[in-house]
């Protein structure tokens, strides 16, 4: 399902010089029109569907629609984030809509070390293939 930019609520990110949508895409798939300072998609069927430039838009301006073949036209995904959970809401053709919220941090930001309890690592520890976790085992002689 690739995103789509909702014209009406597009605000071009107030007219700086990279757009939120444009510095995110990894695909650079974002555009901005600088007539009507609108962005759009120029691509729908090369994105990724990482969904990256939903999530930063500012203005909640882009959704994510699916192709016809295999969701029904008139569905919609659209996700709006807070500071620490992304409430995604589903719509369906028939109008149903539902709700799925999800935390984006379950640990305050920074706080994670993700060398704890691992050993220093030598120059020597280069020279070999063990992982760092796998520091002292020999890994020529699996059985042991
Ligand atoms: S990030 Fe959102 S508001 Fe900014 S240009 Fe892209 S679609 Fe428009
Ligand atoms: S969903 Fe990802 S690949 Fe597709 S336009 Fe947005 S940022 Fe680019």
């Amino acid at each position: 399902m690739p995103s789509f930019v909702i014209s009406e609520k597009c605000d071009g990110c107030k007219g700086q010089d990279k757009t939120a949508c444009q510095y995110i895409c990894p695909n650079d798939l974002m555009v901005l029109d600088t007539e009507t300072m609108k962005a759009y998609n120029q691509e729908p069927d090369a994105c990724w569907e990482c969904y990256s430039c939903v999530k930063i838009c500012p203005q909640q301006a882009i959704e994510v629609r699916g192709y016809a073949d295999f969701v029904p036209l008139g569905a919609s995904l659209i996700p709006l984030k807070s500071t620490d959970s992304i409430m995604w809401t589903v719509k369906f053709r028939n109008g149903k809509i539902k709700r799925f919220k999800f935390a984006t941090h379950t640990l305050p930001e920074g706080s994670v070390e993700p060398y704890k309890g691992l050993p220093d690592v030598s120059d020597e520890d280069l020279k070999n293939e063990n992982l760092l976790n796998e520091k002292g085992k020999d890994l020529s002689n699996p059985s042991a």
